[in-house]
């Protein structure tokens, strides 16, 4: 020190340059302190500032006259020349893997201890001469002249630490740029660009011996990287942009979006979610179980297990609205894993669409309603068509039918089938004597008699004004002999009752076996006419068939 107040100063351009360089630098540091925060912000500011140092060192020897002031603030300029490379690694580092928590103050201390001992050891040179060596001069004997430096063993070893640091550097960013792409690519190749250009400056003074103002550029060359990093960072704010847009995004969408942490926090919400809920202040934070009118519903959808990333539809009962809940994970991936940090509720407003399914589903349960009415309309006009209105007994229109199954049955079977053709007795008479509604009720109480004397496998139809058929599946002519003949006894002995009072009426039977007298119906029935017609011919009031 005493060395440099006898030595005298000198005010030259490159001092005033440089002069201008570390005002420049100090007003950048204050810039980036009053921007947007950004990762590793801290150590960035930190780094300016070991340039700055570095650079009032170099200004300072600049401005020296003698040759050991000179010497004394290069030995000062260490501190700086040291942190530089130290915070620029841990400001690359945190900035590229978005480490937003300071570093901590027992790690900083850690990272200046190397600085710490070179700067000792670099201040006791002249005790031991292993930092500069002997032949450390100036290049002239003009006053001022610049030092050309001898380096000893541990000048090395303080470029090795050097040295170190910048290749951590270097490999950050490659490796940033490398595992990213698109934009993120093109930022952190904008970076690799900037990381060279110190070791480019430091290498040219090192092997070439290449330098400005009769000065390592190396520092200077640090002035450029700050300037290019603070406008990659904070000027272009490439990892500001995307966010800020996607928060604009957000506050324009209609739909609901809201951001929960691990104990479904709400931490963000978007205005269509606060308009939901009906909240303007004081939901930052609050759980998502109490917020108004969605929170309970929400809350309840996120603990049922759903498969996949499927949507999950939210009922919101009290105002009949209707969404579709996409949930996403919000994850870090880190060294040690993927760390779930919370999730993302998208409400897709379905109301519409929902309302509308509703409608269709009432509209189709209506229809479906009417066509049940249709069927069952539709199979009681069928009945009606087989039915005789009058007796309830099938008609005519059923007898092919039925006698068609019935037939099948019995080929298979090897049974016989008995029919049996009915005609009133003399029921012209009992018309014209009681009147035609008399009739009818006669027609319906002999009806009655039939169906009450069928068994199961037994049909018996209506096919003309007082004309019966009985089919007896199953029955030989014997048996169907028989329970023919019970029918008509019956009949004749017990009185029908209508509306002018009991009446007496007899029947007439003619019988038909299947195979034996017919293959097919209209065979059998012109054999039962003929022994119908037998029946009246021989008195009426019996059962005849003919012989086979
Ligand atoms: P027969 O003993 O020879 O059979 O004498 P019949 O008087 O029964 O003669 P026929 O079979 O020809 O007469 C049928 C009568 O049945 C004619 C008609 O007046 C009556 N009739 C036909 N359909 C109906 C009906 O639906 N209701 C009523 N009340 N009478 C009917
Ligand atoms: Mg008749
Ligand atoms: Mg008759």
């Amino acid at each position: 020190m005493n060395a440099c107040g006898n030595s005298g100063w000198a005010l030259s351009a490159p001092v005033i340059l440089t002069s201008l360089v570390c005002l420049g630098v100090l007003l950048l540091a204050r810039w980036v302190m009053c921007q947007r925060y950004f990762p590793g912000r801290e150590s960035f500011i930190v780094l300016h500032l070991a340039s700055l140092w570095w650079m009032i060192a170099a200004s300072l020897e600049i401005a020296a006259q003698g040759p050991e002031c000179k010497v004394f603030w290069a030995t000062m300029a260490w501190p700086g020349i040291l942190a530089t490379p130290t915070f620029w690694a841990v400001f690359l580092w945190q900035y590229v893997n978005s480490v937003r928590q300071p570093l901590p103050l027992r790690s900083t201390l850690g990272l200046a201890v190397v600085p710490l001992l070179i700067w000792l050891m670099a201040l006791s040179n002249p005790w031991h001469g292993l930092f500069y060596g002997a032949g450390t001069a100036p290049l002239s004997d003009e006053a001022g002249s610049p030092i050309r430096y001898e380096h000893g063993p541990l000048f090395y070893i303080a470029a090795v630490y050097v040295y170190l640091f910048m290749t951590f550097c270097m490999g950050v960013v490659l490796r940033a740029a490398l595992v990213s792409s698109g934009v993120h690519r093109r930022h952190y190749l904008a970076f690799v660009f900037v990381t060279v250009v110190p070791w480019g400056a430091n290498i040219s003074y090192v092997v070439f011996g290449w330098m400005l103002f009769g000065f390592d550029p190396t520092p200077f060359s640090f002035t450029f990287t700050l300037v290019a990093f603070a406008w990659l960072i904070v000027g272009v704010r490439l990892f500001d942009l995307l966010p800020v847009a996607r928060h604009l995004l957000l506050d324009a969408l209609l739909d609901p979006v809201l951001v929960v942490d691990t104990q479904l926090r709400v931490i963000d919400a978007n205005p269509a979610a606060l308009k939901l809920a009906n909240l303007q202040s004081g939901w930052q934070g609050r759980e998502l179980v109490n917020w108004p009118i969605l929170g309970a519903d929400l809350q309840q959808l996120l603990s049922q297990p759903v498969e996949g990333e499927q949507d999950r539809l939210l009922t919101l009962a009290n105002s009949a609205r209707y969404f579709e809940v996409r949930i996403r994970a919000i994850e870090r991936v880190t060294h040690r894993g993927t760390l779930v940090l919370g999730k993302m509720l998208y409400l897709r407003d379905v109301t519409q669409r929902r309302l509308s399914e509703l409608k269709l589903a009432e509209a189709l349960a209506l229809s479906e309603e009417r066509l049940r009415t249709i069927t069952s309309l539709h199979e009681q006009l069928q009945e009606q068509a087989l039915c005789d209105p009058l007796t309830g007994l099938y008609n005519r229109r059923y007898l092919d039918e039925f006698f068609a199954r019935e037939l099948a049955l019995a080929q298979r079977e090897r049974s016989p089938i008995a029919l049996a053709l009915i005609d009133l007795d003399h029921f012209k008479q009992l018309n014209d004597e009681h009147g035609h509604l008399e009739g009818d009720d006669v027609l319906k109480g002999v009806a009655q008699h039939l169906l009450e004397n069928l068994r199961s496998s037994d049909a018996v139809f209506r096919i003309g004004g007082e004309e019966f058929l009985l089919i007896l599946p199953r029955a030989d002519a014997c048996e169907a002999r028989s329970r023919l003949e019970s029918i008509c006894c019956d009949l004749a002995a017990h009185p029908l009752p209508t509306r002018g009072g009991a009446r007496y009426v007899t029947l007439s039977a003619g019988l038909a076996m299947w195979p034996e007298q017919g293959l097919v119906l209209d065979e059998l029935l012109q054999v039962a006419d003929a022994a119908l017609y037998q029946a009246k011919h021989e008195g009426r009031n019996r059962v005849c068939s003919l012989s086979q």
